[in-house]
């Protein structure tokens, strides 16, 4: 099998005598063991009058089989070992998985193996997980996706399985004739099945091990010869191509996506001749298509290469994000797109150079994997071992064997206007009288359905050459380096500050944990004039949007090499962060920099984006009271965080002028904290440190700008209406001072709470969806707040239960027992105390720190301390102290 060069896990391929195929791996740092099974079912697989039922089945096998018959008891059991579980349904393919600590691995998956062998299906938990699939179902009515996926649905050939619902809910999963159950139970015997299984155990098990426990748990499994067979039918016939769709979402979109058919082409996954496509229409510097549109004033994104596929289909998709103008000129886009369709056919003779660079690149990524969750992991490898040879199991998403002549001609072949559909979302689909209004079935969504005018198609296929100004990407400038691991210099734990000017901190820390040649590099600047007041607060903003706008042509071939940049604001001022391979960032991160002060901004794209900015912000918490909610109280404790409502009405009247002078004297006063951290030496951050002294040499250099907190003094209540809306309310109780000790308690507070408010509160007395206790610190400040959302009960009544429970809690905190305490405790601990997984959340992990002025980095020893000391009796006490009436709280009300 073809493995990373930084992998040091064994492996081993293994089929079970009933067909099931199992990819066993020692992973020997791992603290978890987990689990994952992937089978070849999923909702196309549905009878046609029981849509939903692969779902349906899913959730099932959770609540209890021959073996272990408690419902509860497979979730309890995972968790009590410190361990999660899910799965998922999709098209084709059913994926189950979980985690748990190693040593309870062997006690635990049994009983998951017991899912595949013999699973109850009890009448009573029939019934109940209808209403539960039901509810999901509710809830996923409102997302869009899901509403413009059914309008999809409905406009292909009907016999395909794709037009199925997939959810379910009360009416396809009733029990009209009562035998929901006998249906259940065929569906299964006759779909679940070894040989269209594929298992993954991972751990620091020795393989040896892992063979036994997978041959002992899953040999019953019941398995036949009997292969899956393919669709038959044809997703689009020939009335389902050239048409345009329009679609009506609920949240302001506005898009047009222009989708070619193809067939499978899965199977050709070494060439990876479709992605390399994707990747030249959605080139992003200059000359390429995205510039252009952009630069028109038509488009703020584009992507190619999207789209749903199956084991007989597969959409390719160039999808554009439209501006107001952009509505109007769709026609124009289609017919660019297929002009520069023409300069990737004129230009053949340079593509193969394009490939190995997209190439090397792939490989470096493979070879330089960040670890991720084991979970996470093993999910994502069952699900690839139905899609790629056992050999490349692993390489299969990095693999580019060469280009490929031949396919690229078959697939330029389908980007043809009449193999096109076009899907235009947006929020103003008018009615027009020769287009056709519907309402799509389960999820209301209103769309139109147009044949495009066969004049039209035939002027797009006579397109014959590119526009002048159009470009192919060039061979990429960033990947001219060298990628290789540096020396280990020092054995410091924690990063170092180089030299100490007031005012403008640098803190360096080579990787010595990971070993990967990536990095990261963080520079916080604040400025006194983005705290001016609101109005400044706003453009802080608007200058993060504007300046990532501005520089993504320029930057884009730097992403294309594994780099990322994102500035960002925060109360103050504005973050640059890069991430990605060291060789070449370091020109990357000061070239940013430079931009930053220097890049030009156009008064078209501020119009743009100060427009979509306000929406954004109008929109922000629209029919979502508890937001809203949480925004007020996130204003009245940090007062440099104004509510989106203010910041749409502060940003409302800025014309161009008072950007440009906000923007000028942003730097004039500064204060700055830079971090620099993975595969790099002393030398280097010594000259990044150098060329931002000279970046800043002009700037007048702050003191540190501290984020103001508001402290709450005593209790207070407000209340707020809005129409038409949901009722609820926010209730927030401050942490007594900064200190770590009150920070554990609230912790612990919170740990001991919020799994019985939850239970109490939504599962049992079901006063709404939104329901919950929740850990919530401002501006370090720990916190706790509780929120209810409901459409049936008023902000008074929500208090009401609330104010119930938490008296009937504190009444009863005496005879709450020492192993709930126990429990409390070690789960707090082994939260505090998780290893950073990879170089990424370890460098988020020191910049916090830094950001806190934590300059020991003790923050995690300094917590676990505390906790260590921290008795049950002094957390009572403390309990019934922060949630006595008069102790001080901010309580907010929406009716
Ligand atoms: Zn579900």
């Amino acid at each position: 099998m073809k493995l990373s060069n930084n992998d040091n896990k064994q492996y081993k391929h293994l089929t079970l005598d009933n067909g099931l195929r199992v990819l066993l791996v020692n992973d020997p740092s791992s603290e978890k063991s987990a689990s994952s099974l992937a089978i070849n079912i999923g909702h196309f697989d549905d009878p046609i009058d029981r849509q939903g039922m692969a779902h349906f089945i899913e959730h099932m096998l959770f609540l209890g089989t021959e073996q272990y018959p408690n419902r509860g008891e497979f979730a309890q059991t995972i968790s009590q070992f410190g361990g999660n579980s899910n799965a998922w349904t999709g098209t084709e393919h059913t994926c189950y998985f979980f985690d748990v600590r190693a040593d309870k691995f062997a006690d635990v998956l049994p009983r998951f193996a017991d899912f595949f062998i013999s699973p109850l299906f009890e009448e009573s938990a029939l019934f109940d997980e209808r209403n539960a699939i039901d509810s999901e179902f509710n809830l996923k009515v409102k997302d869009d996706n899901r509403r413009i996926i059914q309008v999809h649905k409905e406009t292909v050939n009907p016999a395909h399985p794709f037009t199925k619902f997939s959810v379910g809910n009360h009416d396809t999963l009733g029990d009209h004739s009562g035998s929901i159950r006998k249906e259940v139970i065929d569906f299964y015997n006759t779909h679940y099945q070894a040989q269209w299984m594929t298992l993954v155990l991972a751990g620091p098990q020795s393989l040896q091990e892992l063979t036994q426990l997978a041959q002992s748990s899953f040999s019953k499994v019941s398995g036949s010869a009997k292969s899956k067979p393919p669709i038959a039918v044809p997703m689009y016939r020939e009335q389902d191509l050239g048409l345009l769709l329009h679609i009506k979402p609920r949240k302001h979109l506005q898009k047009l996506i222009v989708s070619f058919a193809m067939p499978d082409i899965a199977d050709l996954y070494r060439y990876k001749s479709l992605s390399f496509l994707a990747h030249l229409l959605g080139y992003e510097g200059d000359g390429s298509l995205y510039a252009i549109l952009k630069k028109n004033g038509w488009i703020n994104a584009l992507s190619a290469g999207g789209g749903v596929n199956g084991s007989n289909f597969k959409d390719f998709n160039i999808s554009f994000a439209l501006t107001d103008t952009g509505i109007e000129y769709y026609e124009d886009i289609v017919e660019m797109l297929f002009e520069y369709i023409c300069l990737i056919k004129d230009k053949k003779s340079s593509l193969p150079s394009l490939y190995q660079d997209k190439k090397r690149l792939l490989e470096l990524a493979f070879d330089n994997q960040e670890v991720n969750k084991l979970i996470d992991w093993v999910s994502s490898v069952s699900v690839n071992m139905h899609h790629y040879d056992d050999d490349n199991v692993l390489y299969g998403d990095y693999c580019m064997e060469g280009f490929n002549d031949d396919l690229h001609e078959q697939l330029l072949g389908y980007l043809s206007p009449h193999n096109m559909r076009l899907i235009m979302i947006h929020p103003s689909a008018t009615h027009e009288s020769e287009t056709i209004n519907k309402i799509a079935q389960w999820y209301n969504t209103p769309y139109q359905v147009e044949r495009i005018s066969p004049d039209w198609l035939r002027a797009l296929s006579n397109i014959q050459a590119a526009l002048p100004e159009m470009l192919l990407p060039n061979v990429n400038p960033y990947l001219a380096h060298d990628n290789k691991l540096y020396e280990i210099e020092s054995t410091a734990q924690v990063p170092t500050q180089l030299k100490d000017k007031p005012g403008f901190e640098f803190w360096f820390k080579q990787d010595a944990t990971f070993r990967v040649t990536k990095g990261h590099f963080y520079l916080e600047l604040d400025s006194e004039i983005s705290i001016t007041d609101h109005k400044a607060m706003a453009l802080t903003r608007l200058f993060a949007d504007l300046f990532m706008d501005s520089v993504a042509e320029q930057f884009y071939s730097a992403e294309l090499a594994g780099l990322s940049y994102h500035l960002t604001s925060h109360q103050g001022g504005l973050t640059l962060h890069t991430a990605g391979l060291s060789s070449c960032q370091l020109k990357l991160a000061s070239q940013l920099v430079e931009a930053l002060q220097k890049q030009p901004i156009s008064a078209t794209r501020f119009a743009e984006y100060k427009k979509q900015l306000i929406r954004h912000w109008k929109n922000h918490n629209k029919n979502k009271p508890v937001s809203e909610l949480f925004s007020i109280l996130g204003a009245k404790l940090m007062p440099w965080n104004p509510t989106p409502e203010a910041l749409a009405k502060a940003l409302k009247n800025v014309c161009f002028n008072e950007f440009n002078t906000f923007r000028s004297t942003f730097f004039n006063s500064i204060h700055a904290k830079a971090f620099l951290h993975g595969n790099w030496q002393n030398k280097h951050a010594k000259a990044v440190q150098q060329q931002l002294l000279c970046n800043f040499a002009s700037s007048e250099i702050l003191e540190d700008l501290k984020k103001p907190l508001s402290t709450i003094k005593e209790p207070s209540v407000e209340f707020y209406t809005k129409e038409n809306s949901e009722h609820a309310f926010v209730q927030y109780i401050q942490a007594p001072s900064h200190n770590v000790d009150d920070k554990i308690k609230i912790m612990a507070f919170n740990q001991l709470i919020s799994q019985h408010y939850f239970e109490q509160l939504r599962t049992q007395r079901q006063l709404g969806y939104l329901v919950g206790a929740g850990y919530a610190p401002f501006n370090t400040r720990a916190g706790i707040a509780f929120y209810i959302q409901s459409p049936k009960f008023t902000s008074a009544e929500l208090l009401e239960h609330h104010n119930n429970f938490i008296a009937e809690f504190v009444e009863h905190i005496d005879q709450l027992e020492q192993t709930q305490w126990e429990d409390v405790k070690s789960g707090l601990k082994s939260q505090i105390a998780e290893k950073d997984k990879n170089l990424r959340l370890r460098s988020q992990r020191f910049w916090v720190a830094i950001g806190n002025d934590d300059h020991a980095f003790s923050m995690q020893e300094q917590l676990l301390f505390s906790l260590q000391s921290l008795t049950f009796q002094q957390l009572k006490e403390f309990i019934i102290d922060v949630t006595a009436p008069d102790f001080p709280s901010i309580t907010l009300q929406m009716n």
